[in-house]
């Protein structure tokens, strides 16, 4: 069934995406958010930053018709993709048929059960990462499922959209820093690893994108009482980007309680005029922390 195209080109290449899209007569579709990968250099720039050996097992998220797949195969000692579409399924088994260490998961990875599904995938090996071109209508829901989880995972890397990319890296201080670059760089180091043009992609999306490589820390950059409140403070900090931290926190903890703020910030050496952008994660650590000691909000 699958000779043709398993004879005629390298995996990732372009020639063999087009064959095996026109021998299954696979449509894409956008709302699923597929965009094959049809660059092998991009391929293993991918496969070689996740740091993967026979010992390490990956988990690969919307593998559409298994380029990366195949490549991670040849590197790591189990893959496990998990695809959503269940027209891709027969393709992927069938593409990777000579490839036993990969096991192929239908079902939507948000709905997933899956620190299960990697106990069951990965028991054994020393390590596992994430390693994925992700669909980039569900990109922050996946990352975050991913970080609030909790799941033992040593890298995750992935292509997303480059605007998303430089968000999650962004330091204090630019417009690019906001609650997105709070939440990953609290549980991950994030290093940018390239920057992917759109025209590496079939079909082509309407933006570039990036590849990161988020490295899970030990344990979270800054210690906070309740995770939760620390968020839920962070997003308050960034509600009107163009507010001091100030306005912002007056919504937060109500106006009857506003002159309570200044005291506060300046308590913990924060100025009140200065703007969510600029604060440190350590910042925004001991503002949740003082909030919290201070009952607000109420
Ligand atoms: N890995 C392939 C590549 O690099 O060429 C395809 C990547 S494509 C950007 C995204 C893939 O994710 C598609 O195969 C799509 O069907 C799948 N997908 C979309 N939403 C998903 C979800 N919620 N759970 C699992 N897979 C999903």
């Amino acid at each position: 069934m699958t000779e043709g195209f398993k004879a005629t080109a390298e995996v990732g290449s372009p020639k063999r995406t087009k064959d095996i899209i026109a021998k299954y007569g696979f449509t894409f579709k956008k709302s699923l958010g597929q965009n094959f990968l049809i660059d092998q250099n991009i391929l293993n720039k991918i496969v070689s930053a996740a740091e993967l050996d026979e010992t390490k097992g990956a988990l690969e998220i919307g593998p559409g018709i298994g380029a990366l797949t195949q490549r991670l195969a040849q590197t790591a000692g189990r893959v496990t993709a998990v695809e959503i579409d269940n027209r891709l399924i027969p393709i992927l088994k069938d593409v990777l048929s000579d490839t036993p260490n990969v096991h192929v998961e239908h079902g939507d990875v948000l709905k997933l059960d899956l620190p299960g599904l990697m106990e069951k995938q990965f028991a054994g090996l020393s390590g596992v990462s994430v390693v994925a071109n992700l669909p980039y209508y569900v990109t922050t829901p996946i990352l975050m499922k991913l970080l609030e989880e909790k799941l033992p995972l040593e890298h995750i890397v992935v292509m997303i959209q480059k605007e998303v990319a430089q968000r999650m890296a962004a330091k204090p201080g630019g417009k690019e820093y906001g609650s997105l670059s709070v939440a990953v760089q609290y549980y991950c180091q994030p290093e940018l690893v390239c920057i992917v043009p759109h025209t590496v992609f079939i079909p082509q999306p309407n933006v570039d994108s990036a590849v990161i490589k988020l490295s899970l820390r030990d344990k979270p950059a800054v210690e906070v009482e309740d995770e939760a409140f620390f968020f839920r403070t962070v997003q308050a900090c960034f509600a009107q980007r163009r507010k001091t931290i100030a306005n912002n926190l007056t919504a937060y903890v109500g106006k009857p309680n506003r002159e309570l703020l200044g005291p506060l910030l300046e308590g913990i050496g924060i100025d009140p005029s200065r703007r969510g952008e600029t604060l440190s994660l350590a910042e925004f650590a001991s503002l949740s922390h003082a909030l919290l000691k201070a009952g607000l909000p109420a």
